[in-house]
Order: structure tokens, then sequence, then C-alpha cells
């Protein structure tokens, strides 16, 4: 058995593994393993700019390998007491023979079935985030209505997309978004999903890439999405290109600015592509960003 193989499969084997809930307030928040790949990389993917031996170096100082690693997929879901609000969702039924595509097993886990969602917000509108909205030919949430940022669905739904190197991406798009559109409200900087969960924009992995600030009785929680997408490689080393950033530099000021605040008001984190659960603090270091995991703060 390859290592990938290894991988996936003892993911997908223990349901319960994948689901961890915490409260932020009165909300309760659940963040539910997509599932992981196993990779070749970090480098080039991340540090795409760098020597391979720069990446190699910071990645085995932190006890990382230098040639694989696993990237996680971590779709929350806030029950607001009113309504559940799913975040993303995941790679869907095309992944599931391969272990991923395993949010909808794990929310009827978690004892949300598909039918019980209200709301779904899209963070941006990469496959591993739009994957997960179709299940066998219909929408997969058939009781929601949908949140997307306006600037991420006017740069998808654009004809210009449709051949080139967005072909793939906004055919997928248009298969699993646009079918929504007249149930989509589309946000701005600072508009409301629902009340106590902010829409800011965090530009650059992706044109219109919206991040999520949750606050309940003064209790509060950023949902970076993919503003940031290696513990390590992307927060020690902020600058850095990432090869699924599609403007790079635009993606790097955003990482600053937003861990920059997230630094600066001590608040906790959730990020996409983090270690699951994906929950974490940063600390400001002389050069780039600490991640440290949350451990019991929410158990107190
Ligand atoms: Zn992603």
């Amino acid at each position: 058995m390859t290592r990938a193989a290894h991988a996936e499969t003892a993911d997908a084997a223990d349901l319960y593994a994948g689901i961890r809930t915490f409260r932020v307030g009165q909300f309760e928040v659940t963040a539910i393993r997509d599932g992981g790949r196993a990779m070749e990389g970090p480098h080039p993917i991340f540090g795409e700019n760098q020597d391979a031996e720069a990446v190699a170096e910071l990645l085995e100082e932190n006890f990382l390998p230098a040639d694989r690693f696993v990237n996680g997929f971590t779709p929350v879901l806030v029950n607001t007491g009113s309504e559940r609000v799913l975040f993303d969702t995941g790679l869907g039924a095309g992944a599931r023979q391969g272990g991923l595509g395993q949010l909808r097993a794990r929310l009827e886990a978690a004892g949300h079935a598909p039918d019980a969602i209200d709301v779904v917000v899209l963070t941006h509108f990469h496959g591993d985030h739009i994957g997960g909205l179709m299940e066998e030919g219909g929408p997969a949430f058939p009781n929601a209505r949908y949140v997307a940022g306006q600037a991420e669905y006017d740069f998808w739904t654009h004809e210009d997309r449709l051949s080139g190197p967005t072909e793939n991406s906004a055919r997928a798009v248009q298969a699993n978004v646009v079918p929504f559109a007249d149930n989509m409200m589309f946000l701005a900087e600072g508009d409301e999903a629902v009340a106590g969960i902010t829409a800011l924009e965090a530009f650059g992995h992706s044109p219109g890439h919206m991040i999520y600030h949750l606050e309940s009785e003064g209790e509060r929680l950023l949902l970076t999405a993919d503003t940031a997408n290696h513990y390590i490689a992307s927060l020690r080393r902020p600058d850095w290109h990432v090869r699924f950033d599609m403007d790079k530099e635009a993606a790097a000021a955003t990482r600053r600015r937003v861990f920059d605040m997230v630094a600066a008001e001590r608040i906790p984190f959730l990020g996409y592509h983090m270690p699951f659960p994906g929950v974490g603090f940063i600390e400001t270091l002389d050069e780039g960003y600490r991640y440290v995991p949350a451990s019991y703060q929410f158990e107190l």
C-alpha cells in the first residue's frame, strides 16, 4: 500500500475522528474534515519563487519532510441557534472513491442531515470548496439558501473564463454554483451573511476570496478560508509565492494584513487547509508568524 492510499484509507475509516465541535459565544462551531490528500511537495507549490533547498530547510527545522505533505480540507458548520450555516462544501462525490468528499457523511454523523442545512456560504469558487454543492445531479443541501462574494461570482461567471487556464474551474462553477444563482445572496466587504457573521475581503488567492468574522457574546473567531494554506510555509514565510494563489503578490499582502490583525487582536482563527481541526492562534515573529494550534481554550 502506498503512503497516499494509507492516508486516505485511514481518514475515511473513522468518521468521528474528523468532527470537532466547540463554542464561540452562542454559536456552536463544528469543524468537519472532508479528507486529506497526500501530495508531493510542499515545494514548488509553496515557495514557488524560492530554491527547493530553502523550502526544505524551513520544513526540516519544523520536523516536517520536504518531499511529501498532506493537504487537508475542512469545511465548517456554524449553528447560530436559529440557523445552520455551512462554510464551503469540500470536494464532493467525485473525490469520494479516493477517500475524500467525506463532508456529507460526517455532517450526518454529527447530527446534521443535509436537508437541515439552512445556509451555504462559499468563501471562493475553487473546486475543493464548491465540489460538494451537487449530489447525484441535484442540490446536496436541498433546503439551503446560498451566500457568496459578488466579486468572486462576477469573475468566474464572465464568459472570458471559459477558455484558457481558467476553463476547467469555470466549467465547474457553471455546473455547481450557477444553478443556485437565483437563491444566492452576494456580499461585499462588511456585509453580514447572517447576524453576527461578517464578510471581509481577502482577495489574492482568488479574485473575490472572502473570509468570515464570527462574533457572539463578545467571543470571536475568524474563518480565514484559503488566506494561508500551509501552517509552516505560508505563515513562517508569508511572502513566498504559492502556486494555488491566482495573484501571488495580492495574496501575500492579504496574508500579512489578515494575520497581522489575528495576531494583534489575539483572536482564534480557523483555516480551511490548516492541520485538522484547523483552529489556532498567531504570534508575530521577527520574520513571519508562528502558528499556535488551539488546545483546551474552548473546553473551559
Ligand atoms: Zn482550498
